[in-house]
């Protein structure tokens, strides 16, 4: 890039969604404090993907483009706040509270953040999630949260936490499924963990966000991948995806020659794949291993447990509601600030 005699090569720099994500952006890299750029996704959920019912936001800054009605006030009594669940909504409660000058204490039952970013931000092409889990353990620790790992509380344990009120963001877990017949279904969530030995051919029922993501990483390993879906479109249809992400992860999986059955079901697996119905009759897909990706459900069984005890508890993000990210996190601001 050519440079000038005072070393600029350019006079302005412009950027778009990374903005409205970050408006501090520009000040913190001049500042050098690249850590704590919150990131961009991506995923246009908040802004182009909502430019035809309202004003333009942003689905990892919930308060983008209406600061002064939706940003943070401080508290007027500082309280502890004891938030169980380190995913998303979890670290978003905990970040808010915080800031807003409340004592907060995290705990996560396994030996990471991040919740179902986890095993979604695997393929190369979700980083920016991971980024995402980055920028908030790096705001936990700037706000001095308490953080404490393979921490598992239970409805008998938590009396033991001196705290004024409880936020349970215990997240959700994959739907499972059962065929009949002689393979084992394993969980997209697994696979991407690497928790399960998979084959080189791949049934993968369902044909939301999860498996079609999931797919394409397969797909891209050189897998040969046949996505089935019971619905007559992938991906939610027209409507739940912004339509330039719809497009684009559409094209991928044609590009890298994934196969898509829609309005299909399968009916039982054998020795060599499992057997399909749909209008066409009954066919065969050969498949080594089968995948499901058929939704997740809320993990709510803590706070049922404790929501009558004598202090305040609070049920957030996928443990209230399975939503998306942006939901998750905007579920998350909005209790936060109220607290
Ligand atoms: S909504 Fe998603 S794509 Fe749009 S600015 Fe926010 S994070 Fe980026």
């Amino acid at each position: 890039m050519a440079v000038d005699a005072l070393g600029k090569c350019c006079d302005i720099v412009s950027y778009g969604r990374q903005l409205l994500t970050d408006p501090q952006y520009p000040e913190k890299v001049r500042t050098g404090r690249l850590d704590e750029i919150r990131p961009c996704l991506g995923c246009h959920e908040g802004c182009l993907g909502r430019i035809s019912k309202g004003p333009i936001c942003c689905a990892v800054n919930p308060a983008c483009g209406r600061e002064e009605i939706y940003g943070l006030n401080p508290v007027k009594k500082s309280k502890r706040v004891l938030v169980i669940g380190g995913g998303l909504s979890g670290m978003e409660v905990a970040r808010v509270c915080a800031e807003r000058g409340h004592n907060v204490t995290l705990c996560e039952k396994t030996n990471q953040p991040g919740g179902n970013l986890v095993p979604g931000g695997v393929p190369d092409f979700k980083r920016n999630d991971r980024a995402l889990v980055k920028w908030y353990i790096r705001q936990l620790e700037l706000l001095n949260v308490e953080v404490k790992m393979n921490c598992l509380i239970t409805a008998e344990s938590v009396h033991e936490y001196n705290t004024d009120i409880i936020i349970t963001a215990t997240g959700s877990i994959p739907k499972s499924i059962r065929v009949d017949g002689v393979k084992e279904v394993v969980t997209a969530s697994d696979v991407l963990l690497g928790n399960v030995n998979i084959g080189n051919t791949i049934a993968m029922i369902g044909g939301g966000l999860v498996g079609c993501e999931t797919a394409l990483w397969l797909a891209m390993q050189g897998k040969k991948v046949t996505v089935i879906e019971i619905l007559p479109e992938i991906l939610g249809g027209p409507h739940e995806l912004p339509h330039m992400n719809r497009f684009m992860l559409e094209d991928l999986l044609t590009y890298n020659e994934v196969k898509i059955m829609k309005s299909s079901k399968v009916q039982k697996s054998d020795a060599n794949g499992v057997l399909v119905s749909n209008e066409n009759g009954e066919i065969h897909v050969d498949a080594d291993t089968v995948i499901s990706a058929v939704g997740y459900q809320s993990d709510d069984n803590l706070y049922n447990a404790i929501n009558k005890i004598d202090i305040p508890v609070h049920n957030v993000g996928d443990s209230r509601l399975v939503h998306n990210i942006m939901y998750s996190i905007w579920d998350a601001y909005e209790l936060a600030r109220n607290i």
